[in-house]
């Protein structure tokens, strides 16, 4: 498996790509469960999460029954992604309110 910067820029490209196919939600998610990996597919990477792995699993799509679950690092990458999606759409006030604080 990949490590370091390289590895991070293309999980945030992969969430960038199923975030835009609607695959993935592009919205920080405040229900999450961190637990043992259950062998089961990362929705990032597609990569089974070993049981000696963190997994961290969110609700999914709304109308979708499944839950999400991932990789640590793949859940980063797409939280990230979903920060600067959001940091993009936020109108000009409220940007001005988050860079008033130089
Ligand atoms: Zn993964």
């Amino acid at each position: 498996m990949l490590h370091g910067p390289d590895a991070d820029s293309a999980l945030r490209n992969r969430a960038r790509e199923l975030i835009q196919q609607g695959q993935l939600p592009d919205a920080l998610r405040s229900r999450v469960w961190g637990g043992k990996g259950s062998g089961g597919p990362c929705a990032l990477c597609s990569l089974a999460i070993l049981h000696d792995d963190a997994e961290y699993e969110v609700a999914g799509p709304s109308g979708k029954e499944s839950s999400l679950r991932f990789h640590f690092h793949c859940f980063a990458a797409w939280q990230l992604e979903c920060i600067e999606r959001n940091t993009r759409t936020l109108d000009s006030s409220t940007i001005a309110f988050l860079r008033a604080d130089r």
